[in-house]
């Protein structure tokens, strides 16, 4: 053991005695300090050799300090009587040094420990960030592929996190005035479909999941070059990144939810858009590979028999969608 090295620690009675220099029961008087070898945390306690006041302090302590003395011999004090000690006390201001150094080491270990397991891996945050890609690809393909009026009517719905797709449904009753025929027509607003997962449609909330995982994917490779110099603040970004790790893996487990539920829509009521649009055509060849009713009795087909089976059921005439 190098003992100029006060970054020592001492896991047992045993080393500290092994000392050179070292006499039990020493009395440290802190006008006799000259180099600090190191802290102890030890089971049993042992007693500290602070001297002031005249008397010797006999505390059994857990946590203290290894000190020796402008004499040359070695003695040792308990953590509480050194942090009495006034702030420009050269021990106190040792010990504070030491204490840094030691969380550091911690936080080394630590780190290395967690990269010896098997939960967070370089490979392992690579696929998930592959995962994160995969999902951003599909969605960039459907905005990519959709006509783009009704791209901008679904991206307003998105933004505004509103899933219902809503017409004006018409209502015709005849009556009589004086023999004559009249026809009164009410029309009222009408939700007729609403679009389930919708949020999977927003990349906002998935690129930042995806710039975060390459942070993390960067906090593990640094693992590998962390040394004993490695300052703490970046011992501390790193140790960030790895924890909040199973957070975006939620985030990401979340939004394969809003996938799964979006693919689930009834994709033959997307149809009704067709309304919208100038170019029918285009947005049921569209269709046709989410919907095979649409894939197989054509867009216009379903369109129609959508709209019956609408009209039908509410007892209305007539419905159009309005591009709002
Ligand atoms: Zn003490």
């Amino acid at each position: 053991m190098d003992i100029k090295n006060k970054f020592n620690r001492f896991k047992s009675y045993e080393d500290i005695a092994k000392i050179d220099g070292y006499i039990e029961g020493l009395p440290f008087e802190k006008e006799n300090y000259k180099y600090l070898l190191g802290g102890y945390r030890l089971n049993p306690k042992v007693m500290c050799c602070f001297f002031s006041n005249g008397r010797i302090c006999h505390t059994p302590h857990n946590r203290g300090f290894v000190v020796e003395l402008l004499s040359g011999e070695v003695t040792i004090v308990g953590k509480e009587c050194v942090k009495k000690l006034g702030a420009d006390e050269k021990l106190l201001q040792d010990v504070k040094v030491l204490e840094k150094e030691e969380s550091r080491q911690d936080k080394i270990e630590s780190l290395q420990s967690r990269l010896k397991s098997p939960l967070i891996t370089f490979d392992e945050v690579e696929k998930t960030y592959d995962r994160v890609l995969a999902l951003e690809n599909e969605i960039k393909a459907f905005w990519r592929e959709i006509p783009s009026y009704i791209a901008h009517y679904l991206q307003d719905k998105v933004r505004t996190d509103n899933n219902a797709i809503r017409a004006n449904m018409e209502y015709e009753r005849e009556y009589f005035v004086k023999g004559e025929k009249k026809v009164n027509v009410e029309i009222e607003r009408a939700v007729l479909y609403r679009i389930k997962g919708l949020r999977f449609l927003n990349t906002d909330l998935i690129k930042p999941v995806k710039s975060r995982l390459s942070s993390v994917k960067g906090a593990v490779k640094a693992i590998n070059s962390i040394n004993s110099n490695t300052p703490q603040k970046k011992l501390n970004e790193i140790a960030n990144e790895l924890n909040s790790y199973s957070r975006y893996l939620k985030s990401i487990g979340e939004f394969e939810e809003y996938k799964k539920e979006f693919m689930n829509n009834d994709f033959r009521f997307f149809v009704l858009l067709a309304s919208l649009v100038d170019d029918k055509r285009s947005f049921y060849s569209f269709l046709s590979s989410y919907s095979e009713d649409v894939e197989k009795l054509g867009g216009k087909r379903v369109y129609q028999k959508v709209k019956e089976s609408i009209l039908n059921h509410s007892g209305g005439v007539r419905f159009y969608i309005l591009s709002y």
